[in-house]
């Protein structure tokens, strides 16, 4: 054999080892594709993933995300993903349902309020009856699950992309400083709230995790389980409950404006307030507030404004994704 057929010898052979090692780890110009469903998920996943990742969100943000059904060009995002996030807890059931018909092969959907609680700490409450079947499934109000979620994503990403594992460490580490801070922050304020008014009566029943972290208590919800409109029934029932327990303010949702809060409130002798978010980000994407945080930033000086709180000590904090602004997140909108 001559030195030129040695050498090709070698390459070839050396071509052939390289193409055997080919594994699920995606080349360095070969980003991971990412999707996800709420708007609160897909931004804790920028916040670890950042612009090493391809992320979609599916849910698009102010619908109502307990009753949204996907539609077919959902089925091809979710047929290109290499990883697909979604909460569980029977929040996107129908969207969970296209992604496992449509999923590549290879593809992992993780569970992420699964890995978080286990059954025996599931809450069901006023929304989410236990003989409905369906838990209550907003873990992510309380900031403490918002971090076990980064942490999981943290961990699926590292796994499939150890190329950049050193990358999604880095954000992790950076995202935990911030919602450590973030907890305090909230804890602060609600003690700035008279022990007395720390109460919520709202019309999403999202603050099931939330509340019992903060010493809150979440006295009631207004929408039935049906997400329907309460009946004239159980509007009275609300007024006299409102009036009994002293509430000074009823919380409505951005996403589900309901015409019999403003009479309920006043009714009841109580301030409304309109807008209180669980899965909708405040501003618009690549506002410096269009984050997970956000949301929490912005209702908790919500509450301390209408409870008698100080909203001073959450109204600066820092709401900016770890990566930066969320431009290239395709959520929809
Ligand atoms: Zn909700």
């Amino acid at each position: 054999m001559s030195m030129k057929r040695i050498a090709f010898a070698i390459l070839t052979a050396l071509t052939l080892v390289l193409a055997g090692c080919s594994n699920p780890t995606p080349a360095a110009s070969q980003k991971l594709t990412v999707v996800a469903t709420v708007s609160p998920i897909t931004n804790i996943i920028y916040n670890i993933g950042g612009d090493k990742i391809n992320l979609s969100g599916i849910v698009p943000e102010g619908v109502n995300s307990h009753t949204f059904e996907p539609a077919p060009s959902d089925a091809e995002k979710l047929a290109q993903a290499d990883i697909i996030f979604v909460n569980g807890l029977h929040l996107e059931e129908p969207t969970l349902e296209l992604a496992k018909a449509n999923k590549k092969d290879t593809a992992e959907i993780v569970i992420l309020g699964e890995q978080t609680v286990t059954p025996e700490q599931y809450l069901f409450d006023f929304s989410f009856p236990k003989e409905g079947g369906s838990p209550n499934p907003h873990l992510w109000l309380n900031p403490l699950n918002g971090l076990r979620y980064a942490e999981i994503v943290r961990d699926t990403l590292v796994r499939l992309d150890p190329i950049n594992a050193g990358y999604y460490q880095a954000n992790y580490d950076a995202f935990k400083t911030r919602i450590e801070a973030l907890d305090a922050a909230i804890m602060a304020t609600v003690e700035s709230i008279p022990a007395a008014n720390r109460k919520l009566l709202t019309y999403h029943d999202s603050w099931a995790y939330f509340a019992p972290r903060y010493g809150m208590t979440v006295i009631g919800a207004i929408q039935p389980s049906d997400f329907a409109e309460p009946s004239a029934q159980e509007v009275a029932g609300l007024i006299e409950q409102i009036r009994a327990e002293k509430v000074p303010a009823i919380f409505g949702s951005e996403v589900f404006p309901s015409p019999v809060l403003e009479q309920i409130a006043r009714e009841a002798g109580a301030t409304y307030v309109s807008d209180l978010r669980d899965d909708d980000l405040p501003g618009k994407p690549g506002d410096a507030n269009h984050s997970y945080i956000g949301i929490l930033v912005e209702d908790l000086r919500i509450m301390a404004e209408a409870l008698g709180g100080n909203p001073a000590l959450i109204a600066n904090f820092d709401t900016r994704n770890v990566p930066g602004t969320d431009d290239a997140v395709q959520q929809q909108q």
